[in-house]
């Protein structure tokens, strides 16, 4: 997500901040300072709200540990204002891992909750709850105690079944063993988002903006993930050889093809990567749009495409699954086109564009798995 920055780094997943969230930060110091006056009372807020978060991450940890052990790849979990989102790179394919993956989160939060009311408790909390949060809490025993309180919230609150919330992803994990994903997840992000729209009303008449702001969240997130679910049952089972540009339909050039041969190629022709041929018909390589522009602009003088060709070019099988293999194949090499080899031969070309097509221009598979979290105002 643009404008965040990392803060740190735990079992391969990047723990980062969005800038907004120092506004939140902010704006509760502000508060704190114009209702109490005193430097304790802009500082206690500000306090739980970092404690808050710290839970969040926590929450969001739980999570991706669960969906890292289940063989699914996280790249980062991201602290916004509205609570925490953990990045995945696919979704859980099975109904059951998703629904393991969804209830780690606020079990985390339902095992520490007793452990701050017993530290709170330890440490001479009464247990109620502070009357104002923003003229001060009274004690540490009763920050713990408070932080208790906040974390049954964030269980209670995420596991409403407001899709894309935990409580919805149950819902359609639940739903999906009997209805299939598509059907189910249409259903659950229908839910989610009468809960948004409550939530936003709620939100706006009790002047509860964070809870507005969750409540837009809800909304757009139904709709995309229902969208990118959609798209993936669309596109399920599409192998490389259904949409790539087959060997009769793709430009190859040999190494000893002059660069002229080629910058003409690019010019002229629909085509920007070539596939490097041999006299006997083996890839050797690719040369691509970059290099050619590239070396006409240099003042160096090339002569052939050999000078100027990648050599260690990966190259994709023709029955490979188109976005569950050949994609990220294709997003990882840095290159708008691939060769398509089946036992060493060239048999055509995938191209970004290609892929795109297929997916209808949508948005590329990935899914954030979101915790929102709420302070009441005391
Ligand atoms: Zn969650």
């Amino acid at each position: 997500m643009g404008g965040s920055f990392k803060i740190g780094r735990f079992s391969g997943i990047d723990v980062k901040v969005h800038w907004t969230f120092f506004l939140l930060l902010a704006f509760f110091a502000f508060i704190g300072y114009q209702s109490s006056g005193s430097l304790a009372g802009a500082l206690t807020p500000t306090a739980v709200i970092v404690a808050l978060f710290i839970c969040v991450v926590l929450h969001e940890f739980g999570h991706s540990l669960v969906a890292q052990r289940l063989g699914i790849e996280i790249h980062s979990i991201t602290l916004l204002p509205i609570g925490g989102v953990s990045n995945l790179e696919s979704l859980p394919e099975k109904p059951s891992d998703e629904v393991k993956i969804t209830l780690a989160g606020p079990l985390v939060n339902v095992v520490l909750a007793p452990i701050f009311f017993g530290v709170g408790l330890l440490l001479g909390a009464e247990p109620r709850m502070p009357s104002d949060l923003f003229t001060g809490i009274g004690s540490v025993g009763q920050f713990f105690f408070y932080l208790g309180y906040l974390n049954v919230v964030l269980a209670l609150f995420n596991l409403i079944p407001a899709f894309p919330l935990d409580g919805g992803r149950v819902l359609r994990g639940l739903l999906a063993t009997r209805l299939g994903a598509l059907r189910a997840t249409e259903i659950a992000s229908r839910v989610g988002q009468l809960f948004a729209a409550a939530f936003f009303l709620i939100g706006l008449l009790g002047g509860n903006f964070l809870l507005a702001l969750i409540a837009v969240f809800i909304f757009f997130g139904a709709n995309g993930e229902a969208q990118m679910v959609r798209q993936r049952e669309l596109t399920r089972g599409l192998i490389v050889s259904d949409v790539m540009g087959s060997k009769p339909r793709t430009e190859t050039v040999t190494p000893y093809h002059t660069f002229g041969q080629v910058l003409d190629s690019v010019i002229h022709g629909y085509q920007e990567d070539f596939p490097v041929l041999d006299e006997s018909g083996n890839l050797v390589g690719m040369i691509t749009r970059e290099e050619i522009m590239t070396a006409a602009h240099s003042p160096e003088r090339y002569y052939s495409v050999r000078e100027l060709m990648k050599t260690d070019v990966p190259t994709i099988p023709p029955q490979a699954d188109l976005f569950e293999d050949a994609l990220p194949i294709l997003q990882q090499s840095g290159l708008r086109a691939l060769p398509v080899t089946e036992n060493g031969e060239l048999v055509g070309m995938l191209t970004i564009e290609d892929v795109g097509q297929a997916s209808l221009l949508g948005p590329l598979p990935r899914k954030t798995e979101a915790t929102a979290m709420t302070v009441e105002k005391g």
